[in-house]
C-alpha cells in the first residue's frame, strides 16, 4: 500500500509488483492523468469524483469473453473497474470475430482469457487483470468469485449460469446478467442473499442445469445486439458498484429487462422470489 490518495477519482491502486513497464506506468498512472481520463465520467452529477474513486477500488469477475462479455469488458475496462477477473475456457473460432471484437484473425485458436486479459492489460495498465483459463463449475467457483463485488455473467450455458448464480448466492456476491437469444436480450441484477430477493434459479426454475446449449450456433446473433447487450449488462454491473455511493447506484435487484432488438423496444418486469428456490431460499431466510 502506498501512501498516494486513495480517495482520488480514478485512483491507480495496482501494487508495485504487479508492474510490468514501470517506465511507461510513470507516464500514465499519475493522478492528474487518472483525472483527465476520467473527466468526462467524474462531470456527471450521477457519478462524480466519489463514483469513479469506487470504481477504481471495485472487483468484477466476469464469466465469459465472448458476444456478451467482450463488449462488457471493453467498457468496464473504459470506465476505470480496478480489479478484473476473466473467466473462459475456450479458444477463439473465426465465428466469433462478428461480434467478439476485441480478437482479430492472428488470435484464431488462442486463449479467450487470455487474449481479453491482454486487451486490458494493453489499453488502462493500472487495472489489474487475471485471466482464468477454466469453465466455471460448482468446484471451483468459490475459488473464482470469492472477494468479488459483483459478477457479470455473460455465457452461453444454462448449466454454467445456475452454478455462478448458485455460488454467488452462497459466497452473498451481487450478479449481474446478461443473455441474448436471436433479437431478445435480458438483463437483470441479483441479490438473492438478501432477504426478499429473487436469484437467478427464481426466474429460470431447476430444470436447466443440464443444458449446455450453445443457442448462437444454433440460431445465429447479430453481432451489434449482442454489443448492446453486453454494454447494458455492464451498465447494471457498475449501478451495483455504485450503490451507497453515486446516483447511479440503484442496483434494480430483481427487474428484468426485456430487449426486443428488432422493433426495437424495452419492457421491465419484476422477479418474484420464489419461497421454494433451492438456492436462495434459506440463504435468504437466514440472513434476514
Ligand atoms: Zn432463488
Amino acid at each position: 500500500m502506498t501512501n498516494r490518495n486513495m480517495n482520488a477519482p480514478g485512483y491507480c491502486d495496482r501494487p508495485e509488483s504487479n508492474r510490468i513497464d514501470r517506465a511507461r506506468d510513470r507516464d500514465s498512472d499519475s493522478d492528474s492523468d487518472r483525472l483527465e481520463r476520467f473527466a468526462r465520467h467524474i462531470i456527471l452529477p450521477e457519478l462524480g469524483g466519489a463514483g469513479q474513486a469506487r470504481l477504481g477500488q471495485s472487483r468484477i469477475v466476469v464469466i465469459g469473453a465472448g458476444g456478451i462479455g467482450s463488449p462488457a469488458l471493453q467498457y468496464l475496462a473504459g470506465a476505470g473497474i480496478g480489479h478484473i477477473v476473466i473467466v473462459d475456457s475456450d479458444s477463439v473460432d473465426a465465428a466469433n470475430l462478428h461480434r467478439q471484437t476485441i480478437f482479430a484473425p492472428a488470435d484464431l485458436g488462442k486463449s479467450k482469457a487470455r487474449l481479453a486479459a491482454s486487451w486490458i492489460g494493453r489499453f488502462d495498465p493500472c487495472i489489474t487483470v487475471r485471466a482464468v483459463e477454466e469453465r466455471l463449475t460448482r468446484d471451483n467457483a468459490e475459488a473464482i468469485l470469492s472477494g468479488a463485488d459483483v459478477v457479470l455473467d455473460g455465457c452461453d450455458n444454462f448449466a454454467t449460469r445456475l452454478a455462478v448464480s448458485d455460488s454467488c448466492v452462497a459466497l452473498g456476491v451481487p450478479l449481474a446478467s446478461a443473455a441474448i437469444g436471436r433479437f431478445q436480450g435480458q438483463v437483470a441484477n441479483f441479490a438473492g442473499h438478501l432477504p426478499d430477493q429473487p436469484c437467478y434459479r427464481c426466474y429460470v426454475g431447476d430444470a436447466f442445469d443440464n443444458d449446455d446449449c450453445d443457442t448462437c450456433a444454433e440460431q445465429g446473433v447479430l453481432g451489434a445486439f449482442a454489443g448492446m447487450i453486453g454494454c447494458f449488462g455492464a451498465m447494471q454491473a457498475m449501478r451495483i458498484l455504485l450503490d451507497g455511493v453515486a446516483a447511479l447506484g440503484d442496483p434494480q435487484w430483481g427487474r428484468l429487462h426485456l430487449m426486443d432488438g428488432l422493433a426495437p423496444s424495452l419492457r421491465t418486469i419484476r422477479i418474484a422470489p420464489d419461497p421454494a428456490c433451492t438456492a436462495c431460499a434459506t440463504v435468504s431466510a437466514a440472513s434476514g
